[in-house]
C-alpha cells in the first residue's frame, strides 16, 4: 500500500527504551517517572474497580472529574470554565492533541509548530492533509522569534501549536510571549493549540503562563494537559482539553469517534484525589526542583555542559567535549558503550541545526539518578 506517513518510523522514545533494555542501560531517555504515584491515588483506583466502575465512562469524562478540572483552572489561572461545555477528558494528552488538530485543521491548511517539536504533532497534522510549518527555536534559550512567526503567517494558517514548559528544552513562555502571540492571531481565524502537560513543573518561583491566564487567547485556544505528568502515572493515559464551548463542541465530535471515552476507574480516582489532596500539584515544583538540582550536582564533575532548566523534567546537555559526532550516533554509542539511554534532539526537527545536545530525564529516584550520573561522569 502507498504509505500515508512516509517520513514516520518508530518513535524515538520506543527505540531508546528498547535499546536501554537490550543493553541493560540506565534509562534516562523516554520521559516517565521510575517512582510510584501517590498511594491514596492508587488506592482510589483499586477501590473504583472493586466498586464496579468498570464500564464505559460518560464520553466527555465523568462529571466529578470535569468539575475538579474546572475548579483547578479557576483557582490557578483565574479562568472560569464550564465543566459541562468546556472540559473534555481524553486518553492522555496525545489523544487530545490529535483530536484538537483533526477537529480544526482542514486539508491544504497550515499549522505552525516550533522545532524541536514533540514528535506526535506533525503526523497528526499530515493525516489531515495539512502541512506543518516549522519555525526553529533559538539555541540555547529555545525562545520564540515572534517576527519569524509573523513572517510565516499565510491565508492558509489555521493553527499555532505552542508547548510550555517545552519538551525537550524545558524553556517556558513569558507573559510577554503570550501578548506577542495574541497580537499575531488577533482578527485572524487562527486557533491556538497549547500543550501544557508540564504546567505544574516550573522552577525557581516562576509562575506557569498558561494561555488560560490570557482572556483574549483563552477565547480561541484549546489547552491540553496530562494527569500522567502531574501524578506520576504516565501508563494510565488520562489527559484533558479545555476550550471555549464552540471549540469544545468540535473537539468532542472527533473525540467521541476516536476513543469515545477514557478509562473509567482512573477518572473516579483522579476526581477523588484532586478533591481530597489539591495541594499535590502545588508541591510539584519543589519536588521536581530538588530532583533537578540533585541531578545537576551529580553531573557537575562530568564533561557534559548543562543547559538551564526553567521547567519540565528534562535536562539538556552538550556532549561535544566527549565526542564530536551527531546526536543520534552519540546516543546509540552512549546506550551501548556508556550504559545510559538518552534522547537525541534531531528527531524533533524538520532541519536539525547540528547541535551536540541530548535530553536526559530526571523524573527518577535518587538511586537511578546516581547510577546514571556515575556512568556519565566516566565518559
Ligand atoms: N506533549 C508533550 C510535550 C509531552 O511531553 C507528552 C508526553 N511526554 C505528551 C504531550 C503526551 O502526554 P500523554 O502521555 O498524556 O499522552
Ligand atoms: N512524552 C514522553 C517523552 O517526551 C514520551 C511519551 C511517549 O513515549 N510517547 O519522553
Amino acid at each position: 500500500i502507498e504509505t500515508k506517513l512516509p517520513k514516520v518510523g518508530t518513535t524515538i522514545f520506543s527505540v531508546m527504551s528498547h535499546l536501554a533494555l537490550q543493553h541493560k542501560a540506565v534509562n534516562l531517555g523516554q520521559g516517565f517517572p521510575d517512582f510510584e504515584p501517590p498511594e491514596a491515588l492508587r488506592d482510589a483506583l483499586s477501590r473504583a474497580m472493586a466498586d464496579g466502575l468498570n464500564q464505559y465512562a460518560p464520553g466527555i469524562g465523568t462529571a466529578a472529574l470535569r468539575e475538579q478540572i474546572a475548579l483547578k483552572t479557576g483557582r490557578l489561572y483565574g479562568h472560569e470554565v464550564s465543566p459541562d461545555s468546556d472540559v473534555t477528558v481524553t486518553s492522555g494528552a496525545t489523544e487530545a492533541l490529535f483530536a484538537a488538530i483533526a477537529a480544526v485543521v482542514r486539508a491544504g491548511e497550515e499549522v505552525i509548530v516550533f522545532d524541536p517539536a514533540y514528535d506526535s504533532y506533525e503526523p497528526a497534522i499530515e493525516l489531515q492533509g495539512a502541512r506543518a510549518v516549522h519555525i526553529p527555536l533559538a539555541v540555547p534559550s529555545f525562545s520564540i522569534d515572534w517576527q519569524r512567526v509573523r513572517d510565516a503567517i499565510t491565508p492558509r494558517t489555521r493553527m499555532i501549536l505552542i508547548n510550555s514548559p517545552h519538551n525537550p528544552s524545558g524553556a517556558v513562555l513569558s507573559a510577554q510571549d503570550l501578548d506577542e502571540l495574541a497580537a499575531i492571531v488577533r482578527d485572524t481565524p487562527i486557533v491556538v493549540l497549547s500543550d501544557e502537560v508540564y504546567e505544574h513543573i516550573v522552577y525557581d518561583g516562576a509562575e506557569h503562563q498558561s494561555v488560560l491566564r490570557h482572556p483574549e487567547l483563552a477565547a480561541r485556544s484549546i489547552v491540553v494537559s496530562s494527569f500522567g505528568k502531574t501524578y506520576h502515572c504516565t501508563g494510565w493515559k488520562v489527559g484533558y482539553a479545555v476550550a471555549p464551548a464552540k471549540l469544545s463542541a468540535e473537539f468532542r465530535k472527533v473525540h467521541q469517534y476516536l476513543t469515545f471515552c477514557t478509562f473509567h476507574p482512573a477518572q473516579v480516582a483522579f476526581a477523588q484525589f484532586l478533591a481530597s489532596t489539591p495541594e499535590h500539584y502545588l508541591e510539584l515544583p519543589a519536588f521536581y526542583q530538588a530532583k533537578r538540582d540533585r541531578f545537576r550536582q551529580l553531573l557537575a564533575p562530568s564533561r557534559l555542559k548543562l543547559l538551564d532548566v526553567p521547567g519540565g523534567y528534562f535536562q539538556l546537555v552538550d556532549y561535544s567535549a566527549i565526542r564530536n559526532e551527531g546526536d543520534v550516533a552519540f546516543c546509540e554509542w552512549l546506550v551501548k558503550e556508556g550504559g545510559v539511554a538518552a534522547i537525541p534532539l534531531t528527531p524533533f526537527y524538520e532541519k536539525a541545526p547540528g547541535t551536540h545536545l541530548l535530553r536526559l530525564c530526571f523524573a527518577k529516584s535518587d538511586a537511578t539518578m546516581q547510577a546514571g550520573a556515575e556512568r556519565l561522569c566516566k565518559l
